[in-house]
């Protein structure tokens, strides 16, 4: 089918649902296309979770200014969202003459850079701030914080498709043509006429920009793998700790997560597969060993998952890494902006990057406020951090948070129930765990997957054999069997 619209978006991460959500503040008809069956399945979902502070970017890149934006819009965006958000500051932590001169180089950078709350700290005053931490001193960056990027990535989402973002999910761009001043985007299912094109497709987007006459970027992957450790460890890791950086990376470094876990990683290992996830052994226990040097809690038996990302790094042809690039070429490609290179500190800058694309289309197009644009997204209040009366009370509104799915994260039904019918339309065993947290505590799923599945079947009519656990082949259930 043909859908006619103002503008695509071309991948639904966090840079693409970003766009969608301040897009939609105009009068305008949007559509998102992306080729998963939900929004964080590639990078959005898959990295450190930390809210930089914006000094470890050159000074007058984009990725300096962005970050620095986005740091500082992460509160109210929290608020409007609905997401968690900590600003539990981080430190970098260094032990030699040379790790002194890189942080305060790395200080006055950020200083340069507009970051605010950055102080160089002796060992006493890190110990008060991270008490098991081996290090003499260290950078501390008061502003840097955790966030939960799933419900960052799905709230902005969700909240662009309140405001009438139409999101079609499961729907792979495959080539995009140009006729009578629209482009046509073509998926196998339907295509699009649209007036403008937003490229956000991360790992897709030199594809997507070649599709659009835009050649000649050369992207490069590079692959990061974590560890999760379990909430026993969560208390004793006040903040993240990395060590001193290099100027293009940042080292493996520890991370509570907002939820009260612990992630070890990532290590950068150049890769041209976008699609691989698994993370090998002898990485596991790379990370273990060199993450144990900073912080020495890190034990095999608390490791309760693993988990990799692919940044998608712009390199120029000496392989030098080059900062973001969005950009309108009015002589190729009229009416597209073009993204390029949003590896870190994407996640951070998601929103700041969303501008900043849309001014470029506002410099061309006479873009109209709507009236009715909606910033809140209603998050309701996790029966795991409820009171008892407030569990009382919900239990008696809704007999469904009666009965607890999974036990580890204390995640009910009604949570359940209430994610499967997500405005997205999102139906995978990971749409439910990214929205709920069902499925992500220390059993892992042993428990609650197989109750979680016959929900979806029961709330939407399928059979069991068309439940997907992420996406592709998936199927939680492969057949029968036997018959009867
Ligand atoms: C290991 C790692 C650690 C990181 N740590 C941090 C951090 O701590 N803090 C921080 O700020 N940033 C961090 N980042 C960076 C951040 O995660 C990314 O910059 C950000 O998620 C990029 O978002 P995106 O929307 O551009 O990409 P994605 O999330 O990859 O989204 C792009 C979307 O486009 C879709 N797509 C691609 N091709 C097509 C196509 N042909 N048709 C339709 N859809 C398509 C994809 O399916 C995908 O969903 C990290 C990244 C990684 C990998």
């Amino acid at each position: 089918m043909l859908q006619y619209s103002d503008a695509a978006i071309i991948g639904g991460g966090v840079v693409g649902s970003a766009i969608a959500r301040e897009l939609s503040r105009y009068d305008l008809s949007i559509a998102v296309i992306e080729e998963n069956p939900d929004v964080v399945c590639e990078a959005s979902g898959r990295n450190s979770a930390v809210v930089h502070g914006g000094f470890a970017y050159d000074r007058g890149s984009l990725k300096a200014r962005f970050c620095v934006e986005g740091n500082r819009l992460m509160d109210e965006l929290s608020q409007e969202l609905g997401f968690r958000f900590i600003r539990c500051g981080k430190v970098l932590v260094g032990n030699t003459d040379e790790d002194l001169k890189q942080l305060e180089r790395t200080i006055s950078q950020g200083l340069d850079n507009g970051a605010t709350g950055l102080e160089l700290i002796d060992g006493q005053r890190l110990h008060e701030l991270v008490p098991a931490v081996t290090g003499s001193f260290a950078m501390l960056s008061r502003n840097s914080g955790i966030m939960d990027p799933f419900l960052f990535t799905i709230n902005l989402a969700e909240n662009a498709a309140m405001n009438g973002a139409r999101y079609f999910l499961s729907h792979k761009v495959i080539s995009i043509s140009r006729r009578n001043g629209r482009y046509i985007i073509h998926t196998p299912s339907d295509d699009f006429s649209v007036k403008w094109v937003f490229n956000a497709a991360g790992k897709g987007a030199k594809a997507i920009s070649d599709m659009l006459g835009i050649t000649g970027y050369n992207v490069i992957g590079s692959k990061g793998n974590y560890l999760v450790l379990d909430k026993r460890l969560g208390p004793l890791l006040p903040m993240p700790v990395y060590p001193v950086p290099s100027n293009t990376y940042m080292g493996i470094h520890v991370t509570p997560t907002v939820d009260g876990n612990v992630t070890v990683g990532p290590d950068a290992v150049n890769t041209d597969d976008f699609s691989y996830y698994g993370v090998p052994a002898d990485r596991m226990e790379y990370l273990r060993e060199s993450a144990s040097a900073l912080w020495p809690h890190i034990d095999r038996k608390d490791v309760i998952r693993t988990f990799s990302g692919i940044l998608s790094k712009w390199v120029d042809r000496n392989g030098v890494i080059q900062d973001f690039r969005i950009e309108v070429r009015d002589d190729i490609a009229p009416c597209a902006v073009n993204l390029i290179g949003i590896e870190s500190p994407g996640l951070t800058a998601a929103v700041p990057i969303a501008c900043y694309a849309i001014s470029l289309m506002a410099k061309r197009e006479d873009l109209r406020l709507k009236d009715d644009f909606n910033p809140i997204h209603y998050t309701a209040k996790r029966f795991a951090d409820m009171s008892e009366e407030e569990r009382e009370k919900a239990i008696a509104s809704d007999s469904h948070y009666g009965s607890l799915v999974c036990s580890c994260e204390k995640v009910t039904e009604a949570e359940i129930i209430r994610a499967i019918h997500n405005p997205l339309g999102v139906h995978t065993m990971t749409g439910i765990k990214y929205r709920t947290r069902a499925m992500m505590g220390n059993c892992q799923a042993g428990f609650c997957q197989m109750r979680i599945e016959s929900l979806l079947e029961k709330e939407l009519g399928l059979r069991a054999e068309d439940v997907r656990y992420l996406r592709g082949s998936s199927w939680v259930l492969a057949g029968k069997m036997r018959e009867g």
